[in-house]
């Protein structure tokens, strides 16, 4: 789907898989004016396939093109053209329990610009590949290390919106942390250096006595869908879950810590390491609350469960 500034998005089409032409001075190549969204669809056991809430990505997708100076789908013609990629790539997606087939929208500014100005042309596609389980047997908790010299988002930055140039932002902090054995990297607020903000494609969650705490949204982190989603399932089973601001210390003594996320859903971390002390969490990292909301989520996902909360689209 095409259009230009100021205009709406048309009707959209379905293409084979390959390169696409950009101009060089395009303003998703020079200035970083790109957003991004990430879903899965999965198979049924009767065939259906089925979609988890795909109208919060294209929300979501709104909010982050006003914050970026570009206009985005409607959130019908995001989902509908979401529903008719995946129709057209059904034979990709894996049979039930054996993975998903993960979907790539992308907004970007196709149109050429030299001076720094929003782009005057826009291009909005979708591209999809099959993915495996993200653990192939049961739970496998991360590592994670807490970086304190660089941060993944200042306030009135783009922290919250899920745009390309926050991905640039932490390669560097995350490659390190790799190179020395780490899964990834859990961040600080930049401010003072001290609350808890994400990981670098996660969201973030403490246990402490059954209460479950995670970050408040303030424009710095990712409102990440699966975070929601895992809220409100833990509120619906009997969990205290707060939002605020969460210490770095209190990863001293949590009982439990796990990420979310669309790619790993549930993520128990196994240690975290904060100022070269690493902190190691019982049962490996794999939690009775991590295991318990990993499995409700998993099964509305993929159909298993009753969808009381209609979150699910066929
Ligand atoms: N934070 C960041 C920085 C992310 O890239 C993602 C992945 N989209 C998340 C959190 C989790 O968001 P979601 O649950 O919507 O996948």
């Amino acid at each position: 789907m095409k259009c230009s500034r100021g205009q709406n998005f048309s009707e959209g089409e379905l293409q084979r898989f390959g390169n696409i032409e950009l101009s060089p001075s395009a303003g998703v190549l020079n200035y970083g004016q790109g957003l991004f969204e990430g879903l899965k669809a999965y198979r049924k056991q009767d065939g259906n396939i089925l979609l988890f809430r795909p109208e919060e990505n294209a929300l979501r997708l709104t909010m982050g093109a006003e914050r970026m100076c570009m206009p985005s789908p409607t959130v019908e013609q995001f989902v509908d053209a979401v529903k008719a990629t995946v129709l057209a790539n059904k034979r990709w997606i894996p049979p039930p329990g054996k993975g998903s087939l993960y979907i790539r929208p992308l907004l970007m500014g196709s149109g050429a610009v030299l001076g720094l100005a929003p782009s005057p042309e826009y291009t909005f596609l979708i591209y999809v590949s099959p993915v495996g389980n993200y653990f192939k047997e049961g739970l496998a908790p991360i590592n994670l290390v807490v970086e304190n010299e660089v941060h993944r988002a200042t306030p009135g930055g783009t922290g919250g919106v899920k745009t390309i140039g926050n991905y640039a932002s932490v390669l560097k902090a995350q490659t390190v942390a790799k190179a020395k054995g780490y899964t990834d990297v859990l961040y600080l607020d930049c401010v003072h250096k001290r609350y808890l903000e994400e990981v670098s494609s996660c969201n973030v969650f403490v246990v402490k006595d059954n209460v479950i705490s995670t970050p408040t949204i303030k424009g710095t982190i990712l409102p990440g869908i699966t975070r929601k989603s895992i809220i409100d399932v833990a509120r619906s089973q009997g969990f205290q879950v707060e939002e605020r601001l969460v210490a770095v210390d209190e990863l001293l003594d949590a009982d439990e810590v796990f990420c979310t996320g669309t790619a790993v859903v549930i993520s128990p971390v196994g240690s975290i390491t904060y100022l070269g002390k690493r902190i190691s969490y019982g049962n490996n990292g794999v939690g009775v609350v991590s295991q318990q909301l990993y499995s409700a989520l998993t099964g509305l996902q993929m159909g298993l469960t009753e969808d009381k909360m209609d979150w699910i689209v066929e």
